[in-house]
């Protein structure tokens, strides 16, 4: 907007605040069509094509008719009373299911390995935890907050708010906890799965399901890198997602393997406790500014949730909008750029600056520094952090080294680098991530033809839209291979997104008077040959880019690289000629 148009608009809302404060005017709680029309596609810029405005809607709490919901339950459905489907897991995937499941009143077993709900944000509880991504776009579509206290939610924060929606949708009461899926094997005759679970106390049951869903996570795997002499290591050894609270840090010398997203948070958060902090560099983090990360939300802004009608899910809303397409330009290759293997194109070169200069300010000029902390890889080509100065001020702290060359071996009382040095530690924390690559381990899965997942799989994960896999009848996975939005889109969206597609293959099979239906490898195959093309074209899916977003396969099986629209697009309906139909 203009200047004139700026003033304009502050000018309305102004007059609009007045009559709300004035009149007491109140907003209504349901837009008409008409309405909801006109306003989301001034928001998409004129826009009106379905899937960005059947994407608004889904998101927006005011549309007509929320989509998302199903407009059917099983007693529509003559003798399907009988349908029992198995979720596993009881994080934000898993929440997501029962809630619509619950919807359509289909009977379901949810189970889940750990003694309680939450997924990933039970389970990272180290120093520092909180969302990397802005909190107003991690939430469910059916379960909208307003009064979030930070901008980027602290990691309990996130915690309650599932544990909070879990409770007011009674589904805490039925997750069998302590309970695992050993095994689920397709039953060819009965069209049925035969689900092998685990209890606590090692006692094993047999459970048949007529579909499963699997919510159980893709960052869920510690991964630790081996080292000679690792074992001798005298002090503490602990993963990020493993951290022990009762091993104090003060006074203690410290190591961080790691610098991704974990390390990013962990190191400033303890900085200031330990006597020494050596943080062991293999290759160094892009970090988007972000001036606000740690703040909480603004008095101001509290006033408006508060006071204004709505307006906490408008905000939501535009944050939704905003990450339609997110950056995705900025990290789109550019055939034969120049600038590579530094960076994918002018637009992707520009950013690089612009960190630096960013870096190079935080850093007071220290060119040498400066040199060690500025990755060598394209901005973008994983995954970015937020910065508002921490880890340059961590890094520069003077109990604080940055140890850029690699590890040889540990020693009873620290880690040799490779030139030899040693570095002596009491502690040492494995910000080192996670084996995102393995879908569904240690879950053995066989469908038909007695084939087990990870053997179809061969190390190269694959998914229709993510969710089915040829072979293996209703099942349906969440945060399957390739729905990680990395510069668009956001995980409720796409995992909601999944769990609809889920229930509207079942209303498939319950039209069809089928029992199970099976994707064709045909549809996988044009689905990963259209994905792989298209992750081919960004700055992640470079041939000399390392990033864990590829798997041992060399192929980018993590990400979704289109804007989340698409997403909502092939999830619209499940298209029968994607699926043979089993009776
Ligand atoms: P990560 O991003 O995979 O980072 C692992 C770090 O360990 C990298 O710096 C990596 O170096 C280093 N590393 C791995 N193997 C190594 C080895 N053998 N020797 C030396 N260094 C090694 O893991 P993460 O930080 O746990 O984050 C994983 C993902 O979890 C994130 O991308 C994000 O999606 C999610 N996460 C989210 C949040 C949040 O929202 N709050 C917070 C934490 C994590 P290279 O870069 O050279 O591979």
């Amino acid at each position: 907007m203009s200047q004139e148009q700026q003033s304009e608009a502050r000018e309305i809302a102004l007059t609009a605040l007045r009559r709300v404060r004035d009149e007491q005017l109140t907003s209504a709680s349901r837009l008409s069509e008409h309405e909801t029309r006109e306003i989301l596609s001034y928001l998409a810029n004129g826009d009106t094509s379905d899937s960005w405005y059947g994407l608004l809607t889904h998101e927006l709490d005011l549309a007509p008719a929320k989509n998302a919901a199903p407009d059917w339950q099983i007693s529509d459905f003559e003798g399907r009373e009988g349908f029992e489907v198995l979720v596993v897991g009881a994080g934000l995937s898993g929440i997501a299911a029962a809630y619509r499941l619950n919807q359509a009143e289909i009977s379901f077993t949810q189970i889940e390995t750990s003694h309680t709900l939450g997924g990933t944000w039970w389970k990272n509880h180290y120093p520092g935890v909180r969302l990397d991504t802005p909190t107003f776009g991690y939430s469910f579509s059916f379960a909208q907050r307003t009064d979030w206290p930070h901008q980027f939610a602290e990691g309990h924060e996130v915690r309650e708010y599932l544990e909070s929606v879990a409770e007011r949708g009674n589904m805490t009461d039925s997750i069998e906890f302590n309970t695992a899926l050993v095994s689920a094997i397709w039953d060819e005759k009965l069209n049925l799965w035969h689900a092998t679970t685990r209890d606590a106390d090692g006692s094993e049951q047999v459970r048949d399901f007529n579909a499963i869903i699997t919510g159980v996570g893709q960052l869920d795997h510690p991964f630790i890198p081996e080292y000679p002499g690792q074992d001798t290591f005298a002090g503490v050894q602990m993963h990020s997602q493993e951290w022990q609270h009762d091993v104090s840090l003060a006074g203690k010398k410290v190591a961080v393997i790691g610098t991704g997203a974990s390390a990013y948070q962990i190191a400033p958060a303890i900085v200031d406790d330990v006597e020494k902090l050596a943080v062991f560099q293999r290759s160094a983090p892009w970090m988007l500014p972000a001036p606000t990360y740690h703040n909480e939300t603004s008095e101001a802004f509290r006033w408006l949730c508060r006071k204004v009608p709505y307006y906490g899910q408008w905000f939501r809303l535009w944050m939704t909008l905003l990450g339609i397409e997110g950056r995705i330009h900025t990290v789109t290759a550019e055939p034969d750029w120049e600038g590579a293997p530094l960076s994918v194109s002018p637009t992707n070169e520009k950013v690089r600056q612009e960190i630096i200069g960013m870096l190079r300010d935080q850093l007071n000029g220290d060119e040498e520094l400066l040199e060690r902390m500025t990755p060598s890889y394209p901005p973008g080509a994983k995954r970015m952090l937020r910065d508002n100065g921490v880890w340059s001020k961590t890094i520069t702290a003077p109990q604080t080294s940055l140890v850029s060359t690699g590890i040889s071996h540990f020693t009873p009382s620290g880690i040799v680098t490779l030139d030899g040095e040693e570095v002596e530690l009491d502690v040492i924390i494995y910000a080192t991530g996670f084996r995102p690559s393995d879908y569904l381990d240690p879950i053995q899965i066989t469908g038909r033809g007695g084939v087990e997942i990870h053997d179809y799989w061969d190390g190269d994960a694959r998914a229709f839209a993510g969710i089915t896999v040829p072979g293996f009848p209703n099942l349906y996975m969440l945060m399957g291979p390739n729905t990680g939005g990395v510069v668009a889109g956001g995980l409720y969206f796409m995992v909601e997104r999944a769990v609809e597609y889920a229930l509207k293959s079942f209303k498939l099979m319950f039209e069809t008077q089928t029992q199970a239906i099976d994707v064709t490898p045909q549809a996988l195959d044009q689905f990963i040959a259209d994905i792989d093309a298209e992750n081919n074209r960004m700055a992640w899916g470079q041939p000399y880019v390392k990033t864990w977003y590829k798997n041992a396969k060399g192929r980018v099986s993590q990400v979704w690289p289109f804007p989340i629209t698409d997403y909502w697009t092939i999830t619209e309906q499940v298209n029968p000629e994607d699926y043979e139909f089993l009776r």
